[in-house]
């Protein structure tokens, strides 16, 4: 098979390129391969559905201004495919005094985000959200919730009836760049493609290397656990309650999320996880294990982030302690109201020295565009991610927009790598 666009993987990322793919380049050929039965059944199908307003996040990095950008154009996505959000708004709850000064430093953090944000005092967050106490909040009005499932099979269909091709069940065993092509060998044959750009969330690392550019960087996984409440505390928060959070990890803290069908979970926590596609506690997967454990980053990371880590563990091995981080600002909450509900596997990019990669990380070759690093807010900004992709993809590989029977073959400069 022969086409000129093939994208690795069926999550948000992969399926928001292609589709601005095929609005870039109208003729193009364009396949997505996804290993799984399905589209989306990875990070992008096991998330807390939050369109994320970038209070968070680093100044002018890609995830500030990706995230901002993100937030508009899903719910205008959503307005124009008729799916169901909700602006519902979130609270970012201090509930002690080091809290408190965390929360003003990141309250400045928002404002140099260009976002408008309110200062509540205890009295009045208590006035907007009587089930919740704490010493102060700010209150994010930008913040919505969805369904990233439901958004990715809106994306699928409209890349379908332009014309691209998804093809299910296909895992990419190996790559190999040439001057003129790049050919993929899949279980389901061998693809030939003008240019291949890479979506593979958990599994960035591996083909990554498989074209030369993951020896500075692994994926480590961590398992993000959630409870879901009762169907009697559906209606306990107006809005979505978050801790704040510490400025060292990319992580939010557990929050009390409002989600798109009507039930609210409580998560998720981060704990290393021993399989990056493994959704049950225990799950274990050797290849992941032995590679986890002889990449010297891993090593790092445990030495710097050790305290957090075990304290992470112990929350999420004893139920009563987990119980503790939420019952900060919701006290009413009992262990009975901590149902089952499934987990989901973040993919962070670690860096041999142990740093973990805050922002969006995308690597290229001559013919390939490979993102490394897509955590949260990835899913909000998966529409800007996908835009960006193609510019690169413009300007790496020596294309114009329009119709792609007209472009000119590519000079790339290639060779195995
Ligand atoms: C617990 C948790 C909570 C989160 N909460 C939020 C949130 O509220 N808001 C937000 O914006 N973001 C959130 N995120 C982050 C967000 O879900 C991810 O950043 C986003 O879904 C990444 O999308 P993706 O397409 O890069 O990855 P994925 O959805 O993981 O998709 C990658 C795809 O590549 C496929 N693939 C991998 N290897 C191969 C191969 N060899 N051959 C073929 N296919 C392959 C996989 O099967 C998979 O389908 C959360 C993530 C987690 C885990």
């Amino acid at each position: 098979m022969s086409v000129d666009f093939t994208i690795i993987g069926g999550g948000i990322v992969g399926i928001s390129t292609a589709l601005h793919l095929a609005e870039r380049f109208p003729g193009a050929s364009i396949l997505v391969l996804e290993k799984e039965p399905a589209l989306a059944v990875h990070q992008t199908g096991h998330n807390s559905g939050v369109i994320h307003a970038g209070v968070y996040y680093q100044p002018g990095s890609l995830k500030a201004r990706f995230c901002r950008e993100g937030l508009a154009a899903t719910m205008a996505f959503c307005r124009r495919h008729d799916l169901p959000y909700d602006k519902c708004g979130k609270l970012i709850v201090a509930t002690d005094d080091a809290e408190l000064a965390r929360m003003e430093a990141l309250h400045q953090r928002a404002q140099a985000n260009d976002l408008t944000i309110e200062r509540l005092d205890a009295a009045e967050l208590r006035r907007r959200e009587p089930r919740i106490v704490g010493k102060g909040a700010l209150f994010v009005a930008d913040t919505g919730i969805v369904d990233y499932t439901a958004v990715t099979r809106a994306m699928a269909d409209a890349l379908q009836a332009s014309g691209g091709t998804i093809q299910l069940n296909t895992a990419v065993r190996d790559i190999w760049e040439e001057p003129d092509a790049v050919l993929v060998d899949t279980d389901g044959g061998l693809i030939r493609t003008r240019h291949l750009i890479v979506c593979a969330g958990l599994m960035a690392d591996r083909l990554a290397e498989m074209c030369g550019l993951g020896a500075d960087f692994r994926i480590v996984p961590f398992r993000g656990e959630y409870y879901r409440l009762p169907a009697e505390k559906d209606d306990i928060v107006r809005h979505l309650i978050y801790p704040v959070p510490d400025p060292a990890l990319p992580f939010l803290g557990v929050h009390l999320t409002r989600m798109i069908g009507g039930y609210v979970t409580v998560g998720p926590n981060a704990v290393l996880a021993t399989r990056r596609e493994g959704y049950r506690k225990g799950d274990i997967d050797f290849r992941d294990m032995a590679e986890m454990l002889t990449y010297r980053g891993f090593w790092n990371v445990l030495r710097r982030n050790l305290r957090s880590g075990l304290s992470e563990m112990g929350n999420s091995l004893i139920k009563r302690r987990y119980l503790a981080l939420c019952r900060k600002y919701c006290p009413e909450l009992t262990e009975e109201d901590l149902l089952p509900h499934p987990a989901g596997v973040r993919a962070q990019a670690v860096l041999p020295d142990g740093t973990l990669v805050h922002d969006f990380l995308i690597k290229n070759t001559a013919r390939t565009i490979h993102v490394c690093n897509a955590p949260s807010p990835a899913a909000t900004s998966a529409i800007p991610i996908g835009r960006h992709i193609v510019d690169s993809a413009v300007e790496r590989f020596g294309l114009q927009g329009g119709p792609y029977a007209a472009q000119p073959l590519p000079q790339a400069a290639g060779g195995r790598v």
